[in-house]
């Protein structure tokens, strides 16, 4: 199983590379990124989160699942919403929970990439799913949900991690 890194390793802060082979071991890493998503309850992971600095997510929320490579997104929708976010890679340093805090997001997407195959997929998203795109998109560009909260409240964040 893969360890999911935290909130201080380098890895969460570089901008993932793309993904150029489409092979077995590709494969194998979306099952494996799964997995590990499933065994902390999680809804969302991005290659870096394991340590794998690739531009790839994987999720399964609101009903949704799915993986994307290469992923590309377009905001459909400005209008900000303020919803509650957590990420696997910012926990708790007691609880080793998420940490959540009110994020405001673009409320609607569409996420173009490939899958597994290097077929093309093309996603529309509202709501929880519009969201999460954006989450895990920031993870391929070194970014984290705290680096969209005001100073203060980051920092109060950055202190319970
Ligand atoms: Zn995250």
């Amino acid at each position: 199983m893969r360890d999911i890194r935290v909130i201080g390793d380098p890895v969460l802060r570089t901008p993932a590379e793309p993904v150029t082979d489409f092979d077995r071991e590709l494969r194998r890493l979306i099952d494996e990124m799964f997995q590990a998503m499933y065994a902390v309850n999680g809804v969302g992971l991005a290659g870096p989160q394991i340590g794998v600095s690739r531009r790839l997510f994987v999720y399964d929320i609101a009903g949704r699942k799915g993986h994307l490579v290469n992923p590309v997104l377009t905001v459909d929708d400005e209008e900000e919403v303020l919803d509650e976010e957590g990420c696997l890679s910012v926990p708790d340093r007691q609880s080793r929970q998420p940490i959540y805090a009110p994020v405001a997001r673009a409320a609607g997407v569409t996420v173009e990439g490939l899958d597994r195959l290097q077929q093309p997929v093309r996603v529309k998203a509202r709501g929880s799913l519009a969201r999460c795109f954006q989450h895990e998109t920031d993870h391929l560009d070194g970014k984290l949900y705290v680096d969209r909260l005001p100073k203060n409240e980051a920092r109060k964040i950055m202190l319970r991690t």
